[in-house]
């Protein structure tokens, strides 16, 4: 099918692909599965990576460790098992009378690909193993039969679905980008193009899916990841100054007064990065626009008195103020907390959770209606649509990193708007708070408080275990107290008591007999875990025995003690806070983990973790080491996917965006200028619907 020419660019580039050349109705439907259906979709269906074929070499002409591609047919096959769990693949592969051995190890899969006879093609590092090439988990290509290696230099990869091969995708995805490119029109300026070095867009499709060459191929693809981080970074800009201007919120200003009545509560001096945060959210609770911040600082940097000054600024203005903790036990704790610090004033504080009788639940909302409350305190109860609130003037969430770009409207009240405060505890890596959270204003706790001892942190050795023990019980008898943490269970509640129940057992007829232990487990009733939580305050209790749900926010300093089974269940995010749990007194802390570690990702993970301290550090080690998670993913916070760019990698490119997206917005606020309608339009297409700025107009 060719491009006709009575269609206008739009109406081509729509084109469903059934009507392209190479594709008809079968290919059609494979595509479909890819999200594929018109002309446009496969033109920025960008591939997963690219061949060099300017590399094809043959046997004889090979290199230690220089990369080349190499075309074989397939002569033997051997696969075996090299101990529990693991693997290894060998397929030698005939050209003429040369030979190369290709090697996979603990990758069973890649055995399904190869038949003997099959002509291949292989990319990747030769090594002279004594008289014989060979190449580690090279890259695979099976040609057709009869086919030859495919011609162009630089040859595109793409994410395929069963029935459609490289080679076929290739060819469909080559042609449209050749017959279809120049009908996308160019969402910047030509000085801006020109400005920022970027390939024209015509251009840069036709380089991402057929490059001349290296460079072009640069190009190409920083055209596209500018260009996606770029867009991001104007919606999120865009998406602040609307909400800017559309809410308001009541002025909270601390003054003096306000201020050193404030103070005078906390038991303690704050720290330089406490006081920081704090002059941060008084400017902006001065403000008649809502605050947007998030505090993030490290286990046991004190967020919590941070927000409590920002809730009495509140109150000190007549407003009501809620914080939101992620669990019931958390809520309660943040309940003593204040209460103890609040006891000799007049504000009144109501926990709210789920686990209120239904009269209670009752009386504590007409008590918050009427104003009779300060303080609310509690969980996702709080955000429940019979929840009407008096005068709300702060909302803090607490320990929340689900709580990006699109989760705050649901916090939203009629009337003015109340001031919102984040904390987390999971430091953010840096690329994601600025994309994620990239209307969110950040304050941040890097130091801890003064007197705080430094934690130990030791990989356990199973021959050592008894050592271990010994050790810790010389701190119970010393005053201490500590934690077991029992090993993580996949998904089910059950296991997991069961995990926690003999681990406790183990320990209360064995190493820890001679002492007080208690059980802590996610099935126990809130009010068991809570009169647990007191026995453990209190001392009673010396030892918890607990699965992971101690890991946010339990705050108990005299615990200084804490062995991890299962390390490698855990994910590093996790293993730091557990520590957390034993970094909060005047006394050292230590932890011993506990781990098989059954891969490379698992040994690495817990020797940074056993490495460092600094939560910072280790969340961007986690990051490089991971990717951005689920936790991160930008599906998790409504947004959509990107095609190319990615955090871990592009962060310079992020950087540049950024300032750019700024400075363009500072000129244009509302992108109104004339020359820049095509790329308001096509930002408002991808970001509009998720950051709610449809109406920006
Ligand atoms: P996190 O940031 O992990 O939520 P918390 O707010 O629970 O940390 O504080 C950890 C511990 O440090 C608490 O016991 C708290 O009372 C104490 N703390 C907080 N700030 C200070 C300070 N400036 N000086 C001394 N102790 C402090
Ligand atoms: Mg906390």
């Amino acid at each position: 099918m060719n491009t006709s020419a009575d269609k206008s660019p739009v109406e081509q580039l729509l084109t469903p692909v059934q009507y392209l050349k190479g594709v008809g109705p079968q290919r059609a439907e494979l595509l479909e599965r890819l999200g594929l259906r018109r002309a446009v979709d496969l033109l920025f269906f960008f591939p997963r990576g690219y061949q060099d074929m300017s590399e094809l070499r043959e046997v004889q002409q090979l290199e230690e460790n220089v990369p080349v591609s190499v075309c074989g047919v397939v002569e033997e096959i051997d696969e075996r098992n090299t101990g529990p769990g693991r693997s290894m693949l060998g397929v030698l592969i005939r050209q003429e009378t040369q030979f190369l051995r290709s090697l996979w190890f603990n990758q069973p899969h890649m055995r399904q690909k190869f038949t003997v006879g099959q002509r291949v093609l292989l990319s990747g590092k030769p090594r002279l193993n004594g008289l014989r090439w060979e190449m580690t988990h090279p890259r695979v290509e099976v040609l057709a039969a009869g086919e030859d290696p495919p011609s162009g230099r630089i040859l595109p990869t793409y994410a395929l679905t069963e029935g459609l091969t490289q080679p076929a995708m290739r060819r469909i995805v080559g042609g449209i980008a050749e017959l279809y490119s120049d009908f996308v029109e160019e969402v910047f300026p030509a000085s801006f193009l020109a400005e920022k070095n970027l390939l024209p867009i015509g251009e840069a499709l036709r380089q991402i899916h057929a490059p001349v060459g290296n460079n072009q191929l640069e190009l190409a693809r920083r055209r596209f990841i500018y260009q996606e981080l770029f867009f991001m970074q104007l919606a999120l800009r865009m998406r602040r100054h609307k909400l800017q201007l559309e809410q308001r919120s009541s002025s909270l200003p601390a003054t003096a007064k306000i201020d050193a009545r404030i103070r005078r509560l906390f038991p303690f001096e704050l720290t330089g990065d406490q006081q920081q945060a704090i002059a941060e959210i008084s400017r902006d609770m001065q403000c008649e626009h809502p605050m947007n911040r998030l505090l993030q600082g490290d286990v046991g940097s004190g967020k919590t008195v941070v927000a409590e000054y920002a809730m009495l600024l509140a109150v000190a203005h007549q407003h009501q103020a809620a914080l939101m903790a992620p669990t019931e036990l958390l809520a309660r704790q943040h309940v003593r907390t204040l209460s103890r610090d609040l006891r000799e004033s007049r504000v009144r504080i109501a926990l709210l959770t789920g686990s209120l009788s239904a009269a209670e639940r009752r009386t504590t909302l007409e008590q918050i209606a009427a104003g009779e409350i300060d303080l609310i305190i509690g969980t996702h109860a709080i955000v429940q649509a019979d929840v009407q609130f008096q005068r709300l003037g702060l909302v803090i969430i607490d320990e929340q990193h689900r709580f990006g770009v699109n989760q705050r409207a649901a916090l939203r009240q009629a009337g003015l708007d109340p001031h919102y405060l984040v904390m987390t505890a999971t430091p953010i890596p840096r690329t994601i708070s600025m994309t994620l959270f990239g209307d969110l204003d950040v304050s941040t706790l890097k130091q801890t408080p003064p007197g705080r001892q430094a934690v130990h942190t030791y990989l356990g050795e199973e021959g050592q275990r008894a050592k271990w023990w010994e050790f810790f019980r010389k701190k119970l008898r010393e005053g201490r107290q500590g934690y077991v943490i029992a090993p993580l269970v996949d998904d089910s509640a059950d296991l997991e008591v069961q995990s926690v129940e003999s681990a406790y057992e183990n320990l209360a007829n064995g190493e820890l007999e001679a002492f007080r232990l208690g059980v802590l487990h996610g099935r126990q009733s809130t009010e068991e875990k809570e009169a647990i939580m007191l026995a453990f305050n209190s001392g009673e209790i010396q030892v918890l025995v607990a699965t992971s749900v101690v890991e946010v926010g339990i705050d108990v300093p005299n615990a200084t003690l804490m062995t991890i089974e299962g390390g490698q269940r855990f994910g590093l995010a996790q293993l730091h806070q557990l520590r957390g749990r034993v970094s909060r007194g005047s006394h050292p802390g230590y932890v011993c983990v506990y781990a098989t570690a059954n891969s490379d990702e698992a040994q690495q993970r817990l020797q940074a973790f056993v490495r460092t301290t600094d939560g910072f550090e280790l969340a961007e080690s986690d990051f490089q080491m991971r990717g951005p998670g689920d936790l991160f993913s930008l599906k998790q916070h409504g947004l959509p996917p990107f095609r190319i760019a990615d955090l871990t990698r592009d962060s310079e490119v992020l950087d540049e965006a950024r300032t750019d997206a700024r400075q363009m917005l500072d000129a244009s606020p509302n992108l109104e200028a004339e020359e820049l309608q095509l790329l308001k339009q096509r930002v408002l297409l991808r970001y509009g619907g998720a950051m709610e700025l449809g109406d920006v107009g």
